[in-house]
C-alpha cells in the first residue's frame, strides 16, 4: 500500500487563509480585514502592521526566509523580487526577522524593464505594487526555499495600470455594480455585490526532458519549428480520455499535491486529444483568485515536470498537425446571497431575470465581438484560431436547442409560449419554462457556449493569462447591464418594459447566435453575410482596443484610460515582433548549425558509397538517386535560409512597432514556412542516426 494522502489536511497548507487569519489576528483587526475584503477601502496602517506580523510569523514558522510582492506584468506571466525578512542586527549582532504593514501593503520594485508601452518613461522607472487583499497570500516552496508571496496589482507612479490584475479588479467592480442594479429591479434587496466566477480548464503537453533539451526550438520558442509528421497522429482518437500511463500519473499526482497545498482546487485530470496532451481543471472561484491560481497552475505544471524528467509545454501549438492547447474559460456571475444570474432557475420570476441577463450578454458579445476576440489572442494562439483548428476566429454564441428555441419565440412573438421537449407553459409577461441544465448536446466548435449555468469561452490560449478575457467579459457585460438598468429603472410599467427590452435586444443581436458547425467553410461565408467580424490574427485584432466604441466602454467604467489602451497596443505589437523574431533566429540557428551540416555529412557518406559501390562494379542507381534528391532539397533549404536571413534583416530595420509586427507576420513568417518545408522533407529521407534532433515520433509517442 502506498502512503495515505490526507488531502483535507494538506489542502491550503501553504495559504494564509481566512481561517489562519481568524486564529492569529485580534478580533478587531480580523474584522477590519474582512470589511476591506468585502466592501473595499484601505486597511489602516496599524491594522496592516498587525496583519504583516501575523503573516510573517506564520510564514517563518513554515520555513520562509523571504517575501515577495507577486504581480502580473504585461509579459503574461508572473514576476517576483524576493526580500528577506532580515533586518539590521543590534549592537550585539543579534538580528530579528521583521515585516511591516507598509511592506505588506505597498512595494516599489524597479520596474524599468517591464513592458509598459510608453506609459512610463525610463526616468520614472518606479512601478508600485499594491496588495490585493482579496487574493490570499501563500508560500512557494521549492529549491529556492520558502517564499511568502503576496498577490499584488502593479501600477505606475500616476496610478496607470502596468499589469493584468488592475484592470481585472476594476472590471469586477464595474460588473458587480451594474449587475446589482439588475437584481435590484427584480426585488433582490439582500445582495451587496455580484461576483464574477471563473473556472479555467488548462491543457498542456508533456515531453521527455532529455529529448526536449535536444530541441533548440522547444527551448527558445516553446514549440517545434521543424518536424515532419509521425506515422501516427491523433486519428485513432485513442489518447482522449485514455488510461493515464504511470509516468504521467505520477506527475499528475505530484502536481495535485502541490496545487492543493496552494489552495488550488485541482479537480479533474485526463488525457486530451493529441498524444502527450493532457488537461487539468480546478473548481471555479472568484475571477481574480482564479486568475492568480491559473498562473500558479501553469507555473507548478512546469516546475513539477522537471522533477519527473519531463518538460511541460504550455504553448498553444507545440506540434504542427496535431491538436494545439487552449484554455476553456468558464465564466458566470453570482450574487453574494447565492443566486447565479446565469442559472435559468425554476420560477417564472427568476426566469425573466435570467432572460434579461441572457439578452444583455448576447447584446454585449455581439457589440464587442472584436474585443472578445482580441482578449483571447496571443502569438501562439494564431496557430489555433482561424487556422483549421478549434475554435474558429469568428465569435458566435451557442445556446443549445432549447434556449435557442425560446429566443426564437421571443423574437417572433414576444412570448415564449412553449418549450421544446414538452415543457410546461407559464403565462404572464414573457414567462419561461423550466430549463433542464445541459438540455441539449454540446457543441465543441463554438467559441462561446452556454453550458447550463455559465458561459464557456473556448478561444483562450493555453499559455496566456486569463486576466484579459475576463476583464473584457466583465466590462462588456457591465455596459449592457448599465444600459438596460438605465431604461428599466425609469420605466412606469416594469413588466412591460422588461418584456420589450428583452425582445428588442434579442431581435437586434440574434445574428451572433449560431448552433451549427463552427469549423465549416459555410459558416465563414454565413458569418460574413451576417456582418460578424472575422479577425484572422493577433495583430489584426490589436487596434480593436482603441476604437471609439472600445475607449468609450473602458473609460466609462474606469477599467482602462485611453492612454492605457494605447500603451497596451504598443506592447502587443512589440511582443508579437519579438516572439516571431526569436522563432526566426532559432530556425536560422538550427538550420545553419544542425540541419544543414548533418545533411551535408549524410550526402558525403552517400557520395562515398556511390563511388565505392561503382568501383566494386555494382549498380548505384538507388544511392545516386537518393544523393541527388538530398542535394536538391539541401540546395532548397540553403536558398530558403538565405531568404529568411534577408527578411530578418529587413524586419529589424523597421522602427514603427505596428509596421514591424505586420512585416513579421506577412514576410518573416512566410519565409519561416518556406525554410521548414525542405527541412521536413529531408527529415523523411535522411538516415535517422544522422538527423540531429528528436522527431515528432520521439517527442510525443515516447514519453
Ligand atoms: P467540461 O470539460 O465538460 O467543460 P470540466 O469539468 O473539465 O468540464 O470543466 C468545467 C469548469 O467549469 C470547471 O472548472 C468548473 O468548476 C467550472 N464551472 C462550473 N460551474 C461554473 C460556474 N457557475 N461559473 C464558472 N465556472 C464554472
Ligand atoms: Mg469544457
Amino acid at each position: 500500500m502506498s502512503e495515505v494522502l490526507n488531502v483535507e489536511e494538506i489542502f491550503g497548507q501553504n495559504v494564509f487563509t481566512m481561517g489562519k487569519m481568524k486564529e492569529r489576528l485580534p478580533k478587531n483587526v480580523y474584522k477590519e480585514v474582512k470589511s476591506v475584503m468585502n466592501n473595499g477601502g484601505e486597511l489602516s496602517l496599524e491594522a496592516a502592521d498587525v496583519v504583516a506580523k501575523a503573516m510573517k510569523d506564520w510564514a517563518v514558522e513554515n520555513g520562509a526566509t523571504h517575501y515577495t510582492h507577486w504581480f502580473q506584468p504585461l509579459t503574461g506571466i508572473t514576476a517576483e523580487k524576493h526580500d528577506s525578512f532580515v533586518t539590521h542586527p543590534d549592537s550585539e549582532g543579534k538580528m530579528l526577522m521583521e515585516f511591516s504593514g507598509k511592506e505588506l501593503i505597498k512595494g516599489e520594485p524597479d520596474a524599468s524593464s517591464f513592458p509598459s508601452g510608453g506609459l512610463r518613461a525610463t526616468f520614472e522607472a518606479r512601478g508600485y505594487t499594491a496588495w490585493d487583499i482579496t487574493s490570499p497570500a501563500f508560500l512557494k516552496e521549492d529549491a529556492t526555499g520558502v517564499i511568502l508571496c503576496i498577490p499584488t496589482a502593479f501600477c505606475s507612479y500616476k496610478g496607470e495600470a502596468l499589469d493584468k490584475k488592475t484592470p481585472l479588479l476594476r472590471s469586477m467592480e464595474a460588473v458587480s455594480e451594474q449587475a446589482l442594479r439588475i437584481v435590484r429591479l427584480f426585488g433582490n434587496t439582500e445582495a451587496t455585490k455580484v461576483v464574477a466566477s471563473v473556472g479555467p480548464e488548462q491543457e498542456y503537453f508533456l515531453v521527455d526532458r532529455e529529448k526536449y533539451l535536444k530541441r533548440p526550438d522547444l527551448i527558445f520558442a516553446g514549440r517545434t519549428l521543424f518536424g515532419a509528421p509521425a506515422p501516427k497522429g491523433q486519428e485513432l482518437e485513442d489518447h482522449y480520455f485514455g488510461t493515464i500511463r504511470e509516468r504521467i500519473g505520477a506527475y499528475m499526482k505530484d502536481l495535485n499535491v502541490e496545487l492543493w497545498k496552494l489552495g488550488v482546487t485541482a479537480k479533474t485530470q485526463h488525457n486530451e486529444v493529441a498524444p502527450a496532451q493532457h488537461e487539468l481543471a480546478p473548481i471555479y472561484e472568484t475571477a481574480n483568485i482564479a486568475v492568480d491560481h491559473n498562473q500558479l497552475v501553469m507555473e507548478t505544471m512546469k516546475k513539477v515536470a522537471g522533477r519527473h524528467g519531463l518538460t511541460c509545454l504550455l504553448h498553444e501549438k507545440p506540434f504542427a498537425g496535431v491538436n494545439g492547447s487552449g484554455k476553456h474559460n468558464n465564466w458566470s456571475l453570482g450574487t453574494d446571497n447565492g443566486v447565479n444570474l446565469l442559472d435559468p432557475g425554476d420560477t417564472p420570476n427568476e426566469n425573466i431575470q435570467f432572460l434579461l441577463v441572457l439578452a444583455c450578454i448576447i447584446k454585449a458579445v455581439d457589440t464587442h465581438a472584436d474585443l472578445l476576440r482580441q482578449s483571447a489572442s496571443d502569438v501562439g494562439n494564431d496557430h489555433r484560431l482561424g487556422a483549421n483548428e478549434a475554435p474558429p476566429a469568428i465569435i458566435s454564441i451557442f445556446l443549445g436547442e432549447q434556449l435557442e428555441d425560446v429566443v426564437k419565440q421571443l423574437v417572433e412573438t414576444g412570448e415564449a409560449a412553449h418549450v421544446l421537449q414538452g415543457g410546461k407553459l407559464v403565462t404572464g409577461v414573457s414567462t419561461l419554462p423550466d430549463f433542464t441544465k445541459d438540455a441539449t448536446d454540446r457543441n465543441r466548435t463554438s467559441p462561446f457556449a452556454f453550458t447550463g449555468n455559465k458561459f464557456e469561452f473556448r478561444m483562450v490560449g493555453s499559455a496566456d493569462s486569463i486576466a484579459s478575457p475576463n476583464t473584457t467579459l466583465n466590462a462588456i457585460v457591465a455596459e449592457a447591464f448599465c444600459e438596460a438598468a438605465d431604461i428599466l429603472e425609469k420605466a412606469d410599467d416594469f413588466d412591460l418594459a422588461v418584456h420589450d427590452l428583452i425582445k428588442e435586444y434579442l431581435t437586434e443581436h440574434q445574428r451572433i447566435i449560431f448552433n451549427g458547425n463552427g469549423y465549416s467553410d459555410e459558416w465563414v461565408v454565413e458569418a460574413e453575410r451576417r456582418g460578424l467580424p472575422n479577425i484572422k490574427s493577433m495583430i489584426e485584432a490589436v487596434d480593436t482596443l482603441t476604437t471609439d466604441k472600445a475607449v468609450k466602454l473602458f473609460e466609462k467604467f474606469g477599467i482602462f484610460t485611453k492612454a492605457e489602451l494605447e500603451s497596451r497596443e504598443e506592447v502587443l505589437y512589440e511582443t508579437y515582433a519579438k516572439t516571431i523574431n526569436i522563432e526566426a533566429l532559432t530556425m536560422i540557428d538550427m538550420a545553419s548549425k544542425q540541419l544543414i551540416p548533418s545533411t551535408v555529412k549524410y550526402s558525403k557518406s552517400l557520395a562515398d558509397t556511390v563511388i565505392a559501390v561503382k568501383e566494386a562494379g555494382a549498380d548505384t542507381s538507388v544511392q545516386s538517386e537518393l544523393l541527388s534528391k538530398v542535394s536538391e532539397k539541401l540546395a532548397a533549404m540553403k536558398a530558403a535560409l538565405s531568404k529568411l536571413e534577408e527578411a530578418e534583416e529587413q524586419a529589424g530595420a523597421i522602427s514603427n512597432a505596428k509596421e514591424q509586427a505586420f512585416y513579421y507576420k506577412d514576410v518573416v513568417k512566410a519565409a519561416m514556412e518556406d525554410l521548414r518545408t525542405p527541412a521536413d522533407e529531408l527529415e523523411m529521407i535522411v538516415d535517422k542516426e544522422v538527423w540531429p534532433i528528436p522527431t515528432y515520433g520521439d517527442l510525443i509517442f515516447e514519453v
